[in-house]
């Protein structure tokens, strides 16, 4: 794996200050595999683009948010680090964040709260955009009476607020609308700058994420599956560019999309997006893709051969 993704990642052991131009993307087809609401107050989030670069028609796609993306697949991320004990108690996203451990390296940190004791912030090396419905909004959404249970198994909603926790009584038995199984959304994760371990750390939040949403949700089950890898020595296209260009090719544009099929296509259109960029790139797919999921997944199974201390040696901007 190391080799197949040579040119992609900071091969030297230090944290990299300065830009590298290493950039590894990670193409995404994101399928929901129940029921979901990528909540915020108003419902889905819905943008009128084009329907694809050939065809000019205007229609609106449902948007997952890149901000969902990202906190759901740290979140899987800390919870592995908890686990193996690789990341102090008392950094917690968005309060206290330590700055040292492999999450807020890999994906930065904010600077504390007054009287605290992190010192600076780091941007995130994980850029991510927002992912768009393969098909149009009324094709894959409806509009359900929910009546959701929260994690507490009661009608009361956990409101975590700074330090207090306060129950409310929760308000979904109006009028909720959802996305339904089997969408199909089209992403693009970029990883820039990041040295071996992290970039498997990163695929493997990839990989363990099975649910964007909220976190007491027991909706919004999730497959993410890596469609191809592209290395490169600049930035490439975008996740909606490749939207339409996937669109642009399928015969058949009706809810639920044959998965083999928008896979082939996204391929395609991979490609050929690719043959309009300035910049060295490789591609990793098909057999090659297959061998480095199954590392990826050997390495998961038994943390304990390698993976831990991998992970316990990255060092971090603090770290000479
Ligand atoms: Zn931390």
């Amino acid at each position: 794996m190391k080799e197949l993704l040579k040119g992609g990642y900071v091969e030297d052991g230090s944290f990299p200050l300065k830009p590298l131009g290493k950039y590894i993307h990670i193409i995404l087809r994101t399928r929901t595999l129940s029921e979901t609401i990528f909540r915020t107050d108003e419902g889905l989030t819905i943008e009128t683009v084009k329907a694809g670069i050939n065809d000019n028609n205007e229609i609106q796609r449902v948007i997952m948010s890149k901000r969902k993306r990202i906190a759901a697949e740290r979140r899987i991320g800390r919870e592995f680090l908890m686990n193996y004990k690789l990341k102090d108690e008392s950094c917690e996203i968005n309060q206290s964040m330590c700055g040292r451990c492999l999450d807020c390296t890999v994906y930065g940190f904010a600077a504390g709260e007054k009287g605290k004791e992190t010192e600076g912030a780091l941007k995130s090396r994980v850029i991510t955009e927002n992912a768009y419905s393969i098909l149009p909004y009324e094709m894959i959404s409806d509009v359900r009476t929910f009546n959701a249970l929260s994690e507490l198994g009661t009608m009361m909603e956990k409101k975590e607020k700074k330090e207090k926790i306060e129950l409310t009584m929760r308000q979904s038995l109006g009028e909720n609308e959802y996305i339904k199984p089997e969408v199909d959304f089209i992403d693009i994760e970029t990883l820039k700058d990041l040295r071996f371990a992290e970039v498997l750390y990163a695929l493997g939040n990839i990989l363990r994420t099975k649910r964007y949403g909220a976190m007491d949700s027991r909706l919004g089950k999730v497959k993410n599956e890596i469609i191809a890898i592209i290395i490169s020595d600049a930035e490439i296209f975008g996740s909606l560019e490749l939207t339409k260009k996937v669109w642009d090719k399928l015969e058949v544009k009706e809810h639920i999309l044959e998965e083999n099929i928008v896979d082939e296509k996204i391929l395609e259109s991979v490609k050929e997006l690719l043959d309009g960029e300035f910049c060295k790139y490789k591609i990793v797919e098909k057999n090659d893709l297959k061998v480095l999921k199954d590392e990826i997944k050997s390495i998961y199974l038994k943390p304990e051969d390698n993976l831990i201390s991998l992970f316990k040696n990255v060092k971090s901007i603090f770290d000479k």
